[in-house]
């Protein structure tokens, strides 16, 4: 099984892939354009961009060139919430892509609180801008406050998620709202690639400790969307449809979690917005 053959319908009726590729931190141009001709390549089809990474250009350009049609792409951007209007931010993401639509517009995180970016956020969807919004880093109180007020609901909510990070409380309220779960910092940032359990795991499955990381979030049943700018580490990234992790193994992922299996997205003094 590859990676492009697995999803998960949202709300809204679209796919998503189950996996895909982050360019948090990749530089825009050359490092950015390889990343994602390199993704495509290796069968990656959910490509997680942001205004606030500033390669959507590359991004763009990599897609364009790739051959492969618009459609069979999964596009993600993120809204940078800093009281301008989503809609008009939405068009101007767009223009740096060189796309006529995205898959999905996420508000990056909850600052000034969870509800005053949504009007235009819908107006991205009314306009034809974006398939689905959703949000990021948003916590299952800051859903709840969003949903009471939303014409259009939240298709996803994209938060940091991994063993280290096992927000147990988060997926159960936003599974219950209809809203997936996508992982970021799957590999935590590259933090967690060489801790004792799950180098002992990798070593017992065969696998790397990268495919080990992504492979316990996609059985939690998330979207996980590791970065890198190698090509050997993004094919190796993809390598995690051919085998599953036992009961034990998940067990012992799941008892490194440091949140208490929280409903919230962040630790108060990791926000880095408020
Ligand atoms: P990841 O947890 O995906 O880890 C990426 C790091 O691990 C990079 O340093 C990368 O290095 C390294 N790495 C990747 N694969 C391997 C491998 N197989 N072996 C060894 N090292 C490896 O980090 P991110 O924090 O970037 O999260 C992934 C994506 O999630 C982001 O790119 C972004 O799209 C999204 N995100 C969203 C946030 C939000 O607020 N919504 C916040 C943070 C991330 P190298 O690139 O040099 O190969």
């Amino acid at each position: 099984m590859t990676a492009k053959q697995q999803t998960r319908t949202l709300s809204n009726g679209t796919e998503l892939p189950v996996f895909g590729l982050g360019v948090w931190q990749a530089r825009d141009g050359r490092e950015t354009e390889q990343a994602v001709h390199w993704a495509l390549e290796a069968g990656y089809r959910l490509i997680d961009t942001a205004q606030d990474y500033r390669n959507e250009a590359s991004v763009g350009k990599a897609i364009r060139e790739s051959g492969v049609p618009r459609d069979e792409i999964f596009l993600t951007t993120k809204f940078r919430p800093d009281g301008k209007d989503a809609r008009v931010e939405a068009e101007k993401s767009l223009e740096r892509l060189g796309a006529d639509y995205l898959d999905l517009y996420l508000v990056h995180w909850p600052q000034s609180g969870p509800t005053w970016a949504w009007p235009g956020m819908e107006a991205a969807v009314d306009a034809g801008l974006t398939k689905g919004i959703g949000i990021s880093n948003f916590s299952a109180a800051e859903l709840a406050e969003l949903g009471k007020v939303a014409r259009i609901q939240p298709v996803v909510n994209q938060v940091l998620f991994s063993p280290f990070d096992y927000r147990a409380g988060l997926v159960e309220a936003c599974e219950a709202a209809n809203v997936v779960v996508q992982a970021y910092s799957p590999l935590g940032t590259g933090r967690h690639l060489d801790g004792p359990v799950v180098t002992r795991i990798a070593d017992a499955t065969g696998h790397t400790p990268a495919q080990v990381l992504i492979r316990w979030a996609l059985q939690k049943g998330l979207s996980v969307i590791p970065k890198s700018v190698h090509q050997n580490r993004i094919v190796e990234n993809a390598g995690v449809f051919d085998f599953e992790l036992d009961d034990a193994a998940m067990a012992e992922l799941d008892a490194l979690d440091t949140t208490g299996r929280t409903a919230d997205a962040m630790s108060r003094s990791s926000k880095w917005w408020s």
